[in-house]
């Protein structure tokens, strides 16, 4: 059966063959008109076909623009869909996803960082960021330095002619510690030098990274946003997925074409499961930060916890700059409470305390329906044991969407192996 001589539309040629394989292959679908549901349709491909090799070559200029499709691993309808949505809740302008949200980190410092260059992370950040920068850029020729994140003052003695990069954190991930996130940018603005904010624990809902002060004109705010889709825009604690959202054009094509040469595919069925979450983000994040606070407030009261972190209470540290920066806004301060338990405990007593929890999991991540615990060792995971933080051994809090006095009854009955 050979091809027929003259070149004829799609489906045409094939009418008159017999063999229903090749028939089922090019069964002529088109999705349905008419067809508006409440979930996007999904659309999956590696391949996208053109019209012809005009088309082919004119579709490859535009694709910074998002308006048009080459391959699946350069944009399908639904990645660009999520994308701007993310960008709509945040107040961004340009949006790449990639598989995870230390992928997004990854992006950020692969695409803006070369040999020679410093990249100025908070001694709080996120702790596998100070793991790429220890194991993989310094293999580059980057180097990189940590800066006290509640001190302005040690970020711009810091910044130097080979600094490119800047790091922000709101609030540091295990120790919850809220910076003065506008002196900060204010600093990295002044010196010409890029911010980027990992801004998972806000999720585009606590504050406005891009627009830290209202109204601003020009705006005022860092230049990157990443995101752990993984966390409250899943929900589920099954999807690993990250986000790196810009307003600056120029700054986005560069994050693209880094993006298209690592080939940081995301997978359908991920980007499907992160769309039908992101309508209830809002209120899961609402529920999360109500129950937290409920529990700060109670383990504040607790004679075994030193020390509570979280940035609505008073004497956590940064708590005036949580206020003036996410009350104004959504007003919301996420699921994660840390508390420093007295130094007379050994780490084996924390870890029992830890073990004996029934309702909170070991495990990591968060954002997800159920309450989760961490022991973390601090004297690890700092250069320095900063003079705010009461001595002891720390634990992690992510509270799920289970009722409040079940998870406070949990950790009371837990404190318990403690007395
Ligand atoms: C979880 C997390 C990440 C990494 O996200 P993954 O999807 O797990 O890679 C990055 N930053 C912060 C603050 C996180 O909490």
């Amino acid at each position: 059966m050979g091809r027929p001589g003259k070149k004829l539309g799609p489906h045409a040629w094939f009418k008159d063959m017999s063999n229903p394989v090749t028939d089922l292959i090019h069964h002529a679908y088109a999705p349905p008109a008419g067809f508006e549901a409440p979930q996007p349709g999904v659309f999956k491909a590696s391949t996208i076909f053109f019209n012809s090799v005009a088309d082919m070559r004119g579709r490859y200029r535009s694709i910074m623009d998002n308006d048009s499709y080459t391959y699946g691993l350069r944009g399908t309808p639904t990645t660009y869909l999520l994308e701007e949505r993310l960008c709509a809740l945040e107040g961004g302008e340009r949006c790449l996803l990639v598989p995870s949200g230390l992928a997004a980190i990854g992006l950020v410092s692969l695409a803006l960082l070369k040999s020679g260059d410093e990249v100025l992370f908070p001694d709080n950040v996120y702790g596998p960021s100070k793991s790429l920068a220890e194991g993989v850029l310094k293999d580059w020729g980057i180097t990189h330095q940590y800066y006290d994140p509640m001190d302005p003052q040690d970020l711009e003695a810091q910044i130097s002619s080979r600094t490119k990069l800047v790091w922000l954190e709101a609030a540091g991930s295990v120790t919850l510690e809220f910076p003065d996130l506008l002196a900060l940018v204010r600093i990295c603005k002044q010196r010409k030098v890029l911010t980027a904010l990992d801004n998972t624990w806000g999720a585009g809902l606590a504050f406005k990274p891009f627009d830290l002060v209202p109204d601003a004109s020009p705006a005022l705010g860092v230049d990157i946003s990443t995101h752990a889709l993984t966390k409250y825009p899943s929900g589920g604690g099954d999807v690993l997925m990250g986000s790196v959202m810009v307003r600056d054009r120029a700054l986005h094509k560069l994050l693209k074409l880094t993006h298209l040469r690592l080939g940081l595919g995301v997978g359908m069925n991920d980007v499907e499961a992160i769309l039908r979450s992101l309508p209830s983000i809002a209120l899961r994040y609402r529920a999360h930060d109500e129950a937290t606070r409920a529990l700060a407030l109670w383990a504040d009261t607790q004679p075994e916890f030193v020390q509570v972190l979280h940035p609505s209470l008073p004497g956590s540290p940064g708590h005036k700059h949580w206020k003036e920066l996410c009350v104004n806004g959504f007003g919301g301060a996420a699921g994660l409470v840390s508390v420093i338990l007295d130094e007379r405990f050994t780490q084996e007593q924390t870890d029992a305390f830890c073990d004996a929890l029934k309702l909170f999991r070991l495990g990591y991540s968060w954002g997800g329906p159920i309450s989760l615990v961490v022991p973390y060792d601090l004297t690890d995971m700092r250069t320095v044991w900063p003079t705010y933080l009461e001595k002891g051994t720390l634990v992690r809090f992510s509270i799920g969407l289970e009722d409040v006095l079940d998870l406070q009854q949990d950790i009371d009955q837990a404190l318990r192996v403690l007395r």
